[in-house]
């Protein structure tokens, strides 16, 4: 017999997660996930797990701001621990960014976090190594958080699952099923389901699932890679802080004691599609390339002449769901009733899964766009609305806030 549902979510990552989370804070009966692997198998257990307010645009600063107060207040609400590390955020731009670090610092003031700028002394005191010069400009945000994605993944599932949400995992879906207009259900590894409505969270494989009812999304698969460093065995420096600095093009963030997780800022590279690398998201390089590990290393000495002797502890890469402008599609389709999709978070997608979560939920249950996600929606494109957040159209050197 077919297996029912009021809602399917078609994704076991943070995104389909956080939604069937709040349905059910929203009283829908029955929701159910399905994962083709493991939760958080796709991006989520790749994410650097930082979440921080400081953006330029204000309603992605008040997504931000809503998703640190979630990770929080998970455990006073839930009942479960999402572990997280109170690290605090610190910027380093170059001065001609002013202009832009003060938008971005209202957009957080605005959105309840508290960001300042502050001299080279007070970021040495907040991260003894960090490089120095006249031409640095910094910025704090004391409340922003890190924390190792899996387990908080893991929370999310616990909390679905206690809340009544059916999560089935190794349960690829195939055909999104539809009649006279409607979605009707999905066709899976473990037979049919029948639902009036579904959600899509399948990042980067979403476009292809769309695509195959004709409904085309701007989502293009990019490689990403990261690498563990670890610190120089031969004295105590050690990262305390997350940081993002400009000029290096690098984030970094503590990993346990001595390790630091440290990626690309990949919106001071990708300023269109030209600039993606096209990646098939099954079929890719699992481990970053050499010679732009090397470049990483360097980098990383730019941003702490300490870690001139630090060493690389292992790499992974990944493959990102991108957009033209690097936000993400919060939608349905115009063309099959009951069909939503959530998908191409550019690199982003873990600190706002909170706020999409709530927003996509809400769409679903009263049927009518939320405005909060007007502006993420598809025919954004189309009409040329696209979101400048903060990398559009700005040079690489002289970005202030991507990561
Ligand atoms: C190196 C790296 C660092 C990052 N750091 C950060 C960060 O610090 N902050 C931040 O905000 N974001 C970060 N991100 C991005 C973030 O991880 C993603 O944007 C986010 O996890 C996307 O979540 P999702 O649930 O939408 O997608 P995913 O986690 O990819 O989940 C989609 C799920 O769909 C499943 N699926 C696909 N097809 C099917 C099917 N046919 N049937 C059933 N299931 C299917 C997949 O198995 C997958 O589990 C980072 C990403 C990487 C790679």
């Amino acid at each position: 017999m077919n297996q029912t549902a009021d809602v399917i979510i078609v994704g076991g990552g943070v995104t389909g997660l956080l939604t069937a989370i709040h349905l059910k804070v929203l009283g829908v009966d029955k929701v159910t996930v399905l994962e083709r692997y493991h939760v958080g198998s796709g991006q989520s257990h790749r994410a650097a797990g930082i979440v921080r307010a400081l953006v330029r645009h204000p309603l992605v600063a008040r997504a931000l701001a809503e998703s640190i107060a979630f990770v929080k207040d998970f455990e006073q609400r839930f009942d479960d621990p999402i572990l997280y590390h109170p690290s605090g955020y610190l910027l380093l731009t170059d001065l001609e960014q002013a202009d832009a670090v003060n938008d971005s610092i209202s957009a957080a003031a605005k959105a309840g976090c508290e960001a300042r700028q502050i001299d080279a002394v007070e970021a040495q005191e907040l991260q003894r190594g960090l490089r120095e010069d006249d031409e640095t400009l910094y910025v704090y945000e004391p409340g922003a958080i890190h924390l190792d994605p899996m387990p908080a993944v893991q929370a999310m599932a616990r909390v679905a699952k206690r809340l009544g949400v059916k999560v089935i995992e190794g349960c690829e879906v195939g055909d999104i099923l539809t009649h006279g207009g409607k979605v009707t259900g999905i066709e899976s590894a473990q037979g049919r389901f029948e639902a009036p409505t579904t959600l899509i969270a399948t990042s980067v494989w979403g476009a292809a699932q769309l695509a195959r009812l004709g409904i085309e999304v701007p989502v293009y698969p990019h490689r990403a890679e990261m690498a563990f460093f670890h610190v120089p065995t031969t004295d105590d420096f050690r990262l305390s802080r997350i940081v993002s600095d400009a000029r290096s093009m690098l984030y970094l963030r503590p990993e346990g004691d001595r390790q630091m997780f440290v990626g690309w800022r990949e919106g001071d590279r990708v300023h269109g599609v030209d600039d993606m690398d096209d990646e098939e998201p099954d079929h890719y390089k699992q481990t970053a390339d050499f010679e732009r590990l090397a470049a990483m290393q360097r980098r990383l000495a730019v941003t702490l002449p300490p870690m001139d002797n630090g060493f690389v502890h292992r790499t992974y890469a990944c493959v990102y769901d991108y957009t033209p402008d690097g936000m993400p599609v919060l939608d349905r389709a115009d063309s099959v009733d009951g069909l939503y999709f959530a998908l191409g978070f550019s690199g982003g997608g873990f600190s706002i899964s909170p706020w999409v979560g709530r927003s996509m939920a809400q769409f679903i249950v009263d049927r009518k766009t939320p405005s909060q996600i007007e502006p993420f929606e598809l025919k954004r494109f189309a009409e040329g609305k696209l979101i400048r957040w903060a990398n559009v159209g700005k040079s690489a050197s002289t970005e202030v806030d991507s990561d």
